[in-house]
């Protein structure tokens, strides 16, 4: 008899347990989601290959994996038949009980008892892997018992020598026990979940905190449409908890809340600079912060890869390498701008080449602005370790460095428009109107990210010519909005 196809999946039932609308949603109404932005895709496709990666672990096995993704009983069915045919190794097992199923990593069995693998491309066990684990053993368990269960993820301990080593590049945990403590909790939680799917309509569940967590939620566009452009969303420095709290009693648009409210500093500012519709401007402590800053100045921005499994000699998972920047350069402040930038070869370890052009296009002296310096100094830092011999260069950029985004997360400078946000990408427009990086094709570091790990399986000349083009375009815009910010201050402080 045919098997009755799944009304849950594993991904399913994760989604179900963030939040029950966004699992009804998903069944009857997908067309609704918003649309997967590329570097989500990146993570999905990174997930995908270390899990075939992790075959290493226990090589030889049978492939269970349906031929199409729609047909998953048939990879149910094989998973049977595998099994039974004494087959000890079994990649995307997969299992089907009261209509939910589950797909397994690696399943093995030794000495005659079954072990179960399921593998993550993080670098630690989180608790929602604890709860995805804990529905594969729910469903598992309920045809073929498991002596144990593992959560296998990358061990960024591993330094890479020569060839990947498996075994050291991941690490098993053991999360039998943790499983078998929340099995009734699964049970209720699939039978909740069932009667959801049945339900006529979407069940009435406002936006919260779950919108966001444990994963950004693909109906936010949905959800999140009644919502307005001058949301309380717009305050930065309050817990996410109390802003909720606020919209759902009724304070929607910050203008809701009332005058005698008081909040702390951070947020008095933000309200008090909406609430006159002008920028709060403290010139005293901004020609302070300037005061500090000398010419000839450098406007810098680094862009970093981080591949999950380490490419080059020497790194661990997921290390931050560096392999682009930009650099205005101002003699002085009336000075013409002068500008130049670095793209490393797609191919080769990108550290070397990056040092050495910075250590020459930042050499002899004047200040070196970075947007949030923990980011930089963390970069040289690393470097530093990497080429002990260049230390003593490194760490005279480093004594160089100063930060440019102090004036506006220490308040010296708040805008409305800044909408409680100090990131580059909010001060920007709110300070230079019309400057911004719409219309650019990469407007942001992660997606910077995704392309230049994606050039290194592009074999089109000219496709490869365009992304590198935008590469440079995007991290130039970086530290051209800092030299347009930097003016800015320079005015205010007269
Ligand atoms: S956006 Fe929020 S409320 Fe809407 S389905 Fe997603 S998690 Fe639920």
């Amino acid at each position: 008899m045919a098997l009755e196809k799944h009304l849950l999946s594993k991904s399913a039932f994760i989604r179900g347990l963030q939040c029950h609308k966004s699992l009804f949603l998903y069944r009857h109404y997908p067309q609704l989601r918003d649309p997967i932005p590329a570097e989500r895709q990146a993570v999905f496709q990174r997930g995908t290959n270390i899990g075939f990666m992790a075959r290493d672990l226990f090589p030889g096995g049978t492939d269970a994996s349906p031929k199409n993704v729609r047909h998953y009983s048939e990879s149910v069915e094989k998973t049977k038949l595998l099994i039974d045919s004494g087959v000890e190794v079994i990649y995307e097992a997969a299992f089907q009980s009261e209509r939910v199923l589950a797909a397994l990593d690696i399943l093995v069995k030794k000495d005659g008892k079954w072990y179960g693998y399921e593998v993550k491309s993080s670098s630690r066990i989180t608790p929602s892997h604890i709860l995805d684990a804990s529905l594969q053993y729910f469903v598992i368990t309920q045809s073929l018992p498991l002596e144990d269960f593992f959560l296998v993820h990358l061990n960024t301990d591993y330094r890479r020598k020569g060839a990947i080593e498996p075994h050291a590049l991941f690490r098993m945990i053991s999360v039998r026990n943790k499983a078998l403590a929340k099995q009734d909790m699964i049970g209720e939680q699939i039978n909740n979940q069932k009667e959801v799917l049945n339900l006529a309509q979407a069940p009435d569940i406002p936006i919260g905190e779950q919108c966001f967590s444990p994963y950004p939620c693909d109906f936010i566009g949905h959800c999140w449409k009644g919502v307005p452009e001058d949301s309380v969303f717009n305050l930065g420095g309050i817990r996410k908890s109390e802003l909720f709290a606020m919209y759902n009693t009724g304070i929607c648009r910050i203008s809701d809340i009332k005058e005698e409210t008081v909040f702390n500093g951070e947020v008095q500012i933000q309200l008090d600079a909406l609430r006159s519709q002008k920028p709060l401007i403290d010139k005293k402590k901004i020609s302070g912060f300037l005061s500090e800053i000398q010419y000839p100045l450098f406007f810098l921005d680094f862009e970093t890869t981080m591949p999950a499994v380490p490419l080059y000699e020497n790194t661990h998972p997921y290390q931050h390498l560096p392999f682009q920047y930009s650099l205005h350069y101002k003699k002085d402040k009336h000075s013409e701008l002068e500008h130049v930038e670095f793209l490393a070869e797609t191919h080769v370890d990108p550290r070397k080449s990056f040092l050495l052009s910075l250590l020459k296009h930042t050499e002899g002296w004047g200040d070196i602005l970075v947007y949030y310096a923990t980011f930089e100094r963390s970069i040289l830092n690393a470097l530093k370790k990497d080429f002990p011999e260049y230390g003593t260069e490194i760490d005279k950029r480093l004594a160089r460095i100063r930060d440019l985004i102090i004036p506006f997360s220490d308040h010296m400078y708040y805008d409305p428009a800044m909408k409680g946000s100090s990131s580059i990408k909010n001060v920007l427009p709110a300070l230079v109107p019309g400057f911004s990086y719409d219309g650019l094709k990469i407007t942001n570091g992660n997606v910077a990210m995704t392309v230049y790990e994606q050039l290194r399986s592009e074999n089109d000349l000219f496709v490869q010519e365009e992304m590198r083009e935008s590469l440079l375009a995007y991290c130039k815009m970086d530290t051209l909005a800092m030299v347009k910010i930097f003016e800015v201050l320079e005015n205010v402080a007269g």
